[in-house]
């Protein structure tokens, strides 16, 4: 191993919580107090703790005060944080891939609640721009989520490493998981054909997923052109079906295979970078039909995970990976030799403070 992470000592299963700015379309309920926000607060300056106030009133000890909900994570990141400080606090695990661990990294929340800002940011760098040249603007380099920084660190640590005498070689896939069938990101655009979950006969543990694209890529642009694919094919069904993409998971993975030709050393880690489906309930959403059945794949999927990664932290013998294909994919990024990051992301508006407790109480269970 190359770098004895803290994640070590602290076992292998995080959660961040990160709550959303309020924006200027988050227009206020008419006679809603606060402009619409939701009371909320950061009392601890190490920032671990989030309290909520839902307005009830409680007492006790004959004193009236407002009910309070309070949650504790890894780390709560208050609106205000930027892009690159979030990142700071989980560079360590993106580095760890690298050093042959597999990790996978969630945003759980509901739809409109920053997942896909935290995971991607507001727009993907062009094809042709690198993190650290000129190109671009600064602000759009700012404002840059997860999967490109992840993937700008990657290369630039695996540059450094070869002085060391690693050579690694990269492969990316990007799929989608949509009312529990798996299609390709990368693919011809077609995501309508199905693909299946299958297992090597002679190697039970390794599992992929038939006639998906797998591509090598060998510098960060590369890695930014398939993204940009996998939005532009995602954008195309979107017009087929509307909201498509917040009612579907997407997983992003990097495979890192790495040799060194000095110690004769060899490492093989997976990341994944996974933008959930929306996590908000049923009655929300006033499902008929075909949204129902979605919403009843999405809950029952995300609960799932949470079944997961739940066995996983309280080390199960059983762990019921095959309940969900979001699960059977990730088995092998999931538990053992693994480590994981949830992001909780909430949003800071009155209206939607039931389903932040909804979110926040999964988290919980599963941190
Ligand atoms: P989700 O993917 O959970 O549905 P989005 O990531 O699309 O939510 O976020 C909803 C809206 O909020 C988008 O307009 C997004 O740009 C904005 N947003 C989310 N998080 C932030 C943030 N930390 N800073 C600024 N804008 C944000
Ligand atoms: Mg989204």
């Amino acid at each position: 191993r190359l770098h004895n992470t803290v994640q070590e000592l602290k076992g292998n299963i995080r959660v961040f919580c990160r709550v959303r700015p309020i924006l200027p379309h988050d227009r206020a309920a008419p006679g809603a107090k606060n402009g619409g926000l939701a009371k909320m607060d950061f009392p601890d300056r190490e920032s671990k703790t989030i309290v909520l106030f839902d307005g009830a009133q409680e007492s006790y000890d004959g004193k009236t005060s407002t009910k309070a909900h309070e949650f504790s994570f890894d780390k709560v990141f208050s609106p205000s944080t930027s892009q690159a400080a979030v990142f700071d606090e989980m560079s360590q695990l993106v580095q760890s891939a690298l050093d042959g661990y597999n990790v996978c990294i969630f945003a759980y929340g509901q739809t409109g609640s920053g997942k896909t800002y935290t995971m991607e940011g507001p727009a993907l760098p062009s094809s042709t721009s690198r993190m650290d040249d000129s190109a671009g603007s600064a602000a759009q380099k700012e404002s840059c989520g997860m999967i490109p920084r992840a993937v700008a660190q990657i290369f630039q640590t695996a540059q450094r490493l070869t002085e060391k005498g690693w050579a690694y070689e990269m492969e990316a896939s990007y799929l989608e998981i949509y009312n529990e069938l798996i299609n390709d990101l990368l693919g011809n655009g077609d995501l309508t054909k199905k693909h299946d979950i299958k297992i090597r006969p002679d190697k039970p543990d390794e599992i992929y997923v038939s006639d998906t694209v797998s591509v090598k890529v060998e510098n960060e642009m590369q890695v930014f052109s398939l993204l940009n694919r996998a939005s532009q094919n995602r954008a195309v069904a979107e017009t087929q079906c509307n909201s498509r993409s917040s009612r579907s998971h997407s997983v992003f993975r990097l495979k890192l295979t790495g040799r060194n030709s000095i110690t004769g050393e060899f490492s093989e880690g997976i990341l994944n970078l996974v933008d959930l489906a929306g996590s908000e309930r049923l009655s929300s959403s006033g499902a008929q039909g075909d949204r129902l059945k979605e919403t009843q794949a999405i809950n029952k999927s995300l609960s799932h995970l949470g079944n997961v990664i739940m066995a996983l932290a309280n080390k199960q013998q059983h762990v019921p990976y095959r309940d969900s294909k979001l699960t059977h994919l990730l088995q092998n990024s999931l538990g053992g030799n693994s480590k994981t990051l949830m992001f909780v992301n909430i949003s800071p508006r009155e209206e939607s403070l039931s389903e932040t407790i909804c979110s926040l109480r999964f988290a919980t269970k599963v941190n």
